[in-house]
């Protein structure tokens, strides 16, 4: 089955073309035929298209066009997917695709498994864009931009970045403020990531050979966004991302943690308004508002070691700082974990980054192996610790394309999703 994985963004599409059925999830042979991104739309578009090749090298494909919407860069994608320019194998006309699985960022209380889309659906999608005004309109695009450019009948699938969050107990989604904030207004945590650290849980489980219910384990996705996941009996007991993505760790420009009385302060002495406050710690802080470089960490490690750039140095000093202050307050919630796990860009990437992390850890139970740890790059997974250390650590690429196909797949075919 050849499923189209979108991820809308307000001014973006990103998409992947995966092949995928029973037996390739089972044998994990699923397949990559092709991927792409259109970004600045709205104008003249940038648009960026690959095709996989049989040898697992890619041919690509780059022009600048002028795109009017979601719906114009849609037709875009498809016209390419199947001109005989793009020569994808099995793939000639819009039917040759079967599905369409969406990345949906906010599922609220209700939407807690990826589901098949339909007007009920979008109805729960739609009103969760209060808790996530940001992400669910641009993702809501993308499913009335499928509905045109495919027609009515186009089966589409929504996996929510929340969903494997919804097993966090009551005492780690409170915030402690008056309940009934809970009860109006639904403010409480909810997490996201989840498709990641679902994925990171699943391979984990599969390489060692274990039951879900025996996997107690610390996800820690470092990308451009970073949160951290307590999974505990392969299901999610706390994670770092709040009612929105900017609690917990610190991140590319987002502040995660703040002390809340911050913001008033900050817009009084700025002369800020509460929209230009929240700015600031979205867009402005983080790794870019301490080091003043870059929300890069690639150029942050370089200027760390190469110019022994103070504010760089401080900069990653206090991000790995802040993910060891979670990974310990996450063994104390989960009594215990058998492995830590890195993934995203920089979890998967830099051995630099995550040896800051584990070094004084060492009381906790991690032998790090310097020699395993530098060599894990470049989408290579597998342990990084000394055999035998009583807590393990480990690099787990992530594939959150893959799992939104695999469970499109299977919400198509009736199937239960596996969290
Ligand atoms: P992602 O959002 O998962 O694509 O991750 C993007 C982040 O990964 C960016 O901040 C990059 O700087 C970071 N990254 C990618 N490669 C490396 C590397 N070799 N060393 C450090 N950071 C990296």
């Amino acid at each position: 089955m050849n499923i189209l994985v979108l991820n809308c963004g307000s001014s973006s599409v990103k998409f992947q073309l995966i092949n995928t059925d029973a037996q390739l999830i089972e044998q994990n042979t699923d397949k990559r035929l092709a991927y792409g991104v259109i970004e600045r739309i709205g104008g003249p578009a940038l648009v960026n298209f690959s095709v996989v090749n049989t040898d697992g090298t890619s041919r690509s494909q780059r022009e600048a066009v002028p795109l009017r919407d979601h719906s114009a860069a849609i037709e875009k994608i498809m016209q390419w997917i199947i001109s005989p320019e793009a020569n994808i194998p099995g793939i000639t006309s819009y039917t040759d695709i079967a599905a369409i699985g969406h990345r949906v960022v906010h599922g609220g209380e209700e939407l807690t498994k990826s589901m098949l889309i339909d007007d009920e659906v979008i109805r729960q999608i739609e009103d969760c864009i209060d808790l996530a005004p940001l992400h669910n309109p641009q993702n809501l695009k993308g499913i009335y931009a499928i509905k045109k450019v495919f027609g009515g009948t186009a089966k589409q699938v929504a996996v929510f970045d929340t969903a494997f969050h919804h097993t966090l107990p009551d005492y780690a989604y409170l915030y402690a403020i008056p309940y009934q904030f809970y009860r109006r207004h639904k403010i409480r945590r909810y997490g996201f990531h989840g498709v990641s650290h679902r994925y990171v849980q699943f391979r984990y489980r599969t390489l060692l050979g274990l039951e879900r219910e025996n996997v107690n384990v610390i996800s820690i996705h470092l990308g451009n966004g970073c949160s951290i996941c307590a999974i505990k009996g392969g299901r999610s007991l706390d994670t770092s991302m709040g009612m929105t993505p900017l609690e917990g760790l610190v991140m590319g420009t987002r502040s995660g943690d703040i002390d809340p009385a911050i913001l008033e302060h900050l817009a009084h002495k700025e002369g800020y308004s509460m929209a230009e406050v929240e700015s600031v710690l979205n867009k402005q802080s983080g790794l870019l508002g301490i080091s003043g470089l870059t929300n890069d960490m690639r150029e942050l490690v370089a200027e760390a070691v190469e110019n022994d750039d103070r504010r760089a140095k401080l900069a990653i000093e206090v991000f790995a700082y802040r993910i060891k202050k979670y990974i310990g307050s996450y063994l104390a919630a989960m009594n215990g974990a058998s492995a830590i796990i890195f993934t995203g860009g920089i979890g998967e990437n830099s051995d630099y980054v995550r040896s800051k992390i584990t070094s004084g850890l060492e009381w906790m139970g991690i032998q790090m192996n310097g020699e395993r740890n530098k060599a894990t790059t470049r989408g290579k997974e597998g342990k990084i610790s000394e055999d035998g250390s009583r807590l393990e650590a480990w690099v787990i690429p992530t594939n959150e394309e893959l799992m939104i196909a695999r469970d499109t797949f299977r919400c198509v075919m009736g199937l239960e999703s596996p969290r």
